[in-house]
């Protein structure tokens, strides 16, 4: 069955820093110590701003160790429907800010020299049924034409049959906190901090934002709500999130696995690797439920009934389960809110590893007053 507990939180370091120290003033507050707000956070500190994290529990321990960290330019087979719903010229664009946040994390990786177990390899989507090859052919025509690296082929490196696959170029896996734990333990300094243990109540506005936690507050000029479900929501946001539950199996295999990133669109299950103490572990997920199940077990069954029909699983190591949500058009949401100042990052749609980076990297941009082609497309004002 496994011990009940993320493999990414199981091999990497604690954290011990401290709760707020009341009274503080810093350029930024970003609430919320996952990809999202850890990223922004140290955008903002690289770009000249002194920066608080403010962190309810211990920092990336919530969504950011419930993934499986595939970090790709296509979350799944989104494109066509987005270019037939929202028209060729924001496809093109959400495929750009994708391929970008991609390269944007490799550039991290390898400016900071973070380790990560950061790797670059194919991403596979894929159908074992051979009615659903005609759905494969249409992503793969909306996909080429805006301009990603993709293919159409059958040759699926999997230990099973299967009928065809995209094959994008170039995408990467990482340790998702050993990743973030590298950023954050570069913030504390020069006037920026990370606090942890101090839970955000809420932000009274004003030219100079006062945050209040059950800690004291801290005074910015700036608010980054980057607490995956916003905790401060003047746009009432959360009518547009739309949560689901997925859950994950960490397993030994007997014989090789391929290496990849796999994903089988339809019902959705995915495959990764990942270097453990033990040998390369197997990292299976899929699922999909309501957030608030009475019986994960139900789901946490099926998930290793098809991983035990598809793999020749040898043990399995770990399990755990987290939510994400997506939004009304599938795109995140991420900007300045009605509120002069106040910035929110959400809706990531299962893909947060580079929705999160771009909104960083969007976030980062609109305090410095940087022009940046995605801040329409994602504005958080747009339902
Ligand atoms: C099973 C699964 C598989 C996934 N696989 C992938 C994948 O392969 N690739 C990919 O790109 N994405 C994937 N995702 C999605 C991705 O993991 C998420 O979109 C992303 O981690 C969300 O990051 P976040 O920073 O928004 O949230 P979080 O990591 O949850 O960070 C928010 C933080 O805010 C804190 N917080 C909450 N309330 C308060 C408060 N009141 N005060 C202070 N702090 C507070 C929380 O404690 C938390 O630490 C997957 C998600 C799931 C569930």
């Amino acid at each position: 069955m496994g011990k009940d507990a993320s493999f990414w939180l199981e091999t990497s370091p604690k954290t011990d820093f401290p709760k707020l120290e009341e009274g503080l003033k810093v350029d930024a507050a970003v609430l919320g110590g996952g990809i999202a707000g850890i990223t922004t956070a140290t955008l903002l500190k690289e770009s000249g701003l002194t920066v608080a994290v403010i962190e309810s529990d211990r920092i990336i321990k919530d969504v950011s160790i419930g993934t499986t960290a595939k970090i790709s330019a296509a979350p799944n087979m989104i494109y066509a429907d987005l270019i037939s719903n929202l028209g060729l010229i924001k496809a093109k664009k959400y495929a750009s800010a994708n391929m970008k946040s991609v390269e944007k994390m490799a550039d991290i990786v390898r400016e900071r020299s973070i380790d990560c177990d950061f790797h670059r390899l194919p991403l596979y989507i894929y159908t074992e049924v051979d009615e659903k090859v005609i759905r494969l052919q249409r992503e793969f025509k909306a996909a080429e034409k805006l301009g990603l690296p993709v293919s159409l082929t059958e040759d699926v490196p999997l230990p099973f049959k299967t009928s065809a696959a995209l094959k994008y170029q170039n995408q990467a896996q990482f340790h998702p906190r050993k990743y973030l734990l590298s950023l954050a333990m570069d913030l504390p300094g020069d006037g920026s901090h990370v606090f942890e243990e101090t839970r955000v109540i809420t932000v009274n506005d004003g030219d100079v934002k006062e945050i209040v936690t059950d800690n004291g507050f801290i005074k910015s000029d700036k608010v980054i709500v980057a607490t995956h479900t916003p905790v401060y929501d003047p746009d009432q946001l959360v009518d547009h999130l739309h949560p689901a539950r997925s859950y994950v199996l960490g397993l030994y295999v007997k014989d090789n696995f391929p290496d990849g990133l796999f994903v089988d669109f339809d019902p959705v299950h995915t495959y990764r690797t990942a270097p453990s103490p033990n040998g390369e572990m197997i990292i299976v997920a899929g699922e999909h439920s309501p957030v608030d199940v009475t019986d994960i077990n139900v789901y946490y069954n099926r998930l290793e009934k098809y991983a035990r029909q598809h793999l020749s699983v040898e043990s399995v190591e770990y399990r755990w389960t987290s939510k994400d949500s997506i939004t009304d058009d599938g795109l995140p949401v991420i900007g300045m809110t009605s509120q002069n100042g106040i910035y929110v990052a959400t809706g990531f749609g299962f893909w947060g590893m580079t929705n999160g980076t771009t909104a960083a990297m969007v976030i980062a941009d609109l305090i410095n007053g940087i022009d940046n082609d995605y801040v329409e497309l994602f504005n958080p004002l747009r339902f």
